[in-house]
């Protein structure tokens, strides 16, 4: 708003960065991007540890000025013990609407050392755009390794980054709707 009480429409698009990582287990599935591959690891979180959907969702909610997603869902609290992250991004497109703030694409690179994942990218790309409100061809996820390098080379962490565009919905302004 401007100080004439009138929708500013100097800002029309924002750009967002995220990160996130989590360290790997052995047993259980991998989840990421709302798929569930099946790889004998697991990220080790409070919640589902869908650390594609955590990046982006503090992605979405930098370009927003809002809290990182670890604000809005505390890992102390009992009621995010295993919450699914596909939720916590739902949650994250409601508070962008409230804001006139809707997506126009996303980038994200996983760094992972195993499993090959490549498989599993139209599924995530499907899943992501739904919740978005996208299409699939305005997501990219895509995969590197850290050629041995460091705790996610030695496979002990994965790593994602992600980065968003939002665009403001104009709103007539209200000296022009008569
Ligand atoms: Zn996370």
């Amino acid at each position: 708003m401007n100080q004439m009480g009138t929708e500013s429409a100097e800002v029309t698009l924002r750009v967002g960065l995220g990160r996130d990582v989590h360290r790997l287990a052995e047993g259980g599935d991998l989840i990421l991007g709302g798929v569930s591959v099946a790889a004998g690891i697991h990220c080790v979180a409070h919640s589902d540890g869908d650390c594609l959907l955590h990046a982006l969702a503090d992605a979405l909610l930098g370009a927003a000025s809002l809290p990182n997603v670890g604000v809005l869902f505390p890992n102390d609290l009992e009621e995010n013990r295993g919450r699914n992250s596909l939720e916590m991004l739902a949650g994250v497109v409601d508070l962008l609407g409230k804001k006139n703030l809707e997506a126009v694409n996303v980038d994200a690179v996983i760094q992972l050392e195993r499993p090959k994942i490549s498989g599993f990218f139209t599924a995530m790309k499907d899943c992501v755009a739904k919740v978005l409100g996208l299409s699939a061809a305005d997501v990219s996820i895509k995969a590197t390794t850290a050629e041995g390098l460091g705790p996610i080379g030695e496979g002990r962490a994965v790593e994602v980054f992600c980065i968003c565009l939002l665009r403001k919905r104009r709103r007539i302004c209200p000296s022009h709707e008569q």
